[in-house]
Order: structure tokens, then C-alpha cells, then sequence
């Protein structure tokens, strides 16, 4: 497969969608990243990398490291995470009050913000002081121990996530928060907020295109978990655009509000694409068109 030809073609393709739509402004470094920017990589589970464009400047990658805490916590809890969370679409905003009321407290899934709060709680449980598990998983999965927080980005979420602030409240009454939500919303404003580039987090995402094998050869989930936490992307990985994105990409993805999105072609590749300007449900506008030529040009998807 010549992914280096078909790269440099999807990077001419999909320029004139580059810088349309609108950037996530409501958090307001996200508001300030130059909206010219287009990167992609495609990495083999053979470990070849194919990149275009600004494919090693590092982003906001927001609700992607969300795909790292379900990992972590599906480790670290087996099954019992879905006596606390479901794995249905949620068919309403990401940030949705209302679902969870409705709901009496179990989030639809572990994707939506309330579900990766839930998440958070069943890892902090296993946290002792002073550690970071999550950190340390990020930073297994892809190899690199210089993966970190943007302070600033978590900062500002700090002081602005208000519906955040709810929706952890909101559990605790239903008595699906153990930990002090202040505790909780630290941790999630502090995922959010993990910087990568479209390099980094392709090698971090390995894992899921071997069945459980990170890039550095070690077993950071295993075959059924990958198959699962696949599944979840899938049905659940792009806010209320996952039946548009099967239908056009057609592969597990998970995207986040900074404009990346990594999706997997589990035993051939996981490719990554960074644009910040994002279609009206949350996702790059870029990125979907880039992810949607390259499964079209390649003639791969899970389907
Ligand atoms: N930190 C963002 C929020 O809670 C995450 C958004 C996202 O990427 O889905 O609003």
C-alpha cells in the first residue's frame, strides 16, 4: 500500500475544508490555535509512519485521552465498570444534563463527559498519593515519558467548566461519584487537557490496531479489550456523528473538541489527523474528509 502517495494526495483534497468551520471556542486556549493547521500520520502495526503536514506539532487532544482512562479503568475494574456506566450511544450532546437525569445517574457511555468522570472515580479509587496512573499509562502506551498536561488548557477549563462541574455534582447525588468531586474535576480537566501530535498519539494508540500490544512491545490491554474499547470508539467515539462516521470512514475513531481524531484499522494501522476547525457536532471537518479518503483510496475499513 503506498500510504506516502495517498497522504500527499488526501493533504491537496481536503485544503479547501481547512480553517472552515468553527474552532472550540468556549475553552479559550483551544480559541487562540491557528486555524490553518492539517496534520496526518498513518502508522503501521509494522511500525512504517507515513505523515503529512503538521503532523508533529503537539494539540489539545481533549476527549481522545478519554479512549486511555477506559482502558486504564477496564484494567484496573474488569467488568464492573458497566455496573457504572453504559455503552450505548448517547444520541445527545456530549455534555448532556438532562440524559443523566433521565437516567437516574449511569452515564450512557464512557465518551460522554459524565461517563468519563464516572471513569475517573473507579481509577482515582486505585490511586495513592501523589501518583498518577493515567499519566502513566499515556506515557506507556506511546513510549514517551514527556506526554503531558498543558497546565494552561487545564486551567482554563478549571475556571470555565461550569456544566463539568454540574454533571460531577450530579452524579455524587445519585451516589455515582465515591470521590470528592473537586478530586474528580481536577483529574478531568487535567485528561482534557493531554497534549500530543498526530506522531505521538498514533504510536499511543498501537495498542488498539495489535490487540493489546503497545509500540514498545509491552501488553497494555489485552485482545479482548482492545476488541472492546474498539467497539465503544465505534459506536460511541464521535459525539452524535457516529452512524455519519461509519458510514463514511467506517472505522473505530475518537475525536475531541481540539480537532484531533485517531481512528484504528485493527491488524493494519492507526491513523491520526489534527485540524482544529470543527463540523457543527464537535468533529474536525478536515479531519472526518481526510479520514473518509484515506479508507476510500485504500480500500480499508472494518466493514
Ligand atoms: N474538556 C472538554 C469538555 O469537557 C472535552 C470536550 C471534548 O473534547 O469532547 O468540554
Amino acid at each position: 500500500m503506498d500510504y506516502a502517495r495517498i497522504l500527499s494526495e488526501i493533504v491537496e483534497e481536503v485544503r479547501p475544508l481547512v480553517g472552515k468551520g468553527r474552532a472550540a471556542e468556549y475553552i479559550p486556549p483551544l480559541a487562540e490555535v491557528p486555524r490553518d493547521r492539517f496534520g496526518m500520520v498513518v502508522r503501521t502495526v509494522g511500525n512504517e509512519v507515513f505523515q503529512v503536514g503538521d503532523s508533529g506539532e503537539r494539540f489539545s487532544i481533549q476527549s481522545i485521552a478519554k479512549v486511555f482512562s477506559l482502558t486504564l479503568a477496564m484494567r484496573l475494574e474488569g467488568d464492573a465498570v458497566w455496573e457504572r456506566v453504559g455503552r450505548e450511544p448517547s444520541g445527545s450532546a456530549f455534555n448532556s444534563l438532562v440524559q443523566l437525569e433521565v437516567e437516574r445517574g449511569i452515564p450512557r457511555n464512557p465518551f460522554i463527559n459524565a461517563g468519563a468522570l464516572v471513569v475517573l472515580d473507579m481509577i482515582l479509587d486505585h490511586q495513592a498519593e501523589g501518583a498518577d496512573l493515567v499519566l502513566d499509562f499515556v506515557r506507556r502506551a506511546s513510549a514517551d515519558p514527556s506526554v503531558g498536561y498543558d497546565e494552561s488548557v487545564a486551567g482554563a477549563e478549571r475556571a470555565t467548566g461550569h456544566r463539568n462541574r454540574a454533571l460531577a455534582h450530579f452524579l455524587r447525588s445519585f451516589d455515582n461519584l465515591g470521590n470528592d468531586p473537586d478530586r474528580v474535576l481536577d483529574a478531568y480537566f487535567r485528561l482534557c487537557s493531554i497534549s500530543m501530535s498526530c506522531a505521538g498519539l498514533a504510536t499511543a494508540f498501537h495498542y488498539l490496531a495489535t490487540g493489546g500490544l503497545s509500540a514498545g512491545g509491552e501488553e497494555v490491554a489485552t485482545p479482548r479489550q482492545a476488541k472492546r474499547v474498539n467497539s465503544v470508539m465505534l459506536t460511541c467515539g464521535v459525539y452524535d456523528e457516529a452512524g455519519d462516521y461509519a458510514y463514511r470512514v467506517g472505522l473505530p475513531a475518537k475525536s475531541g473538541v481540539g480537532g484531533g481524531v485517531v481512528a484504528v484499522m485493527p491488524g493494519r494501522f492507526v491513523a491520526t489527523v489534527w485540524s482544529p476547525c470543527l463540523s457543527e457536532k464537535g468533529n474536525s471537518l478536515a479531519g472526518t474528509m481526510a479520514l473518509e479518503l484515506l479508507t476510500t483510496k485504500t480500500a480499508l475499513s472494518v466493514f
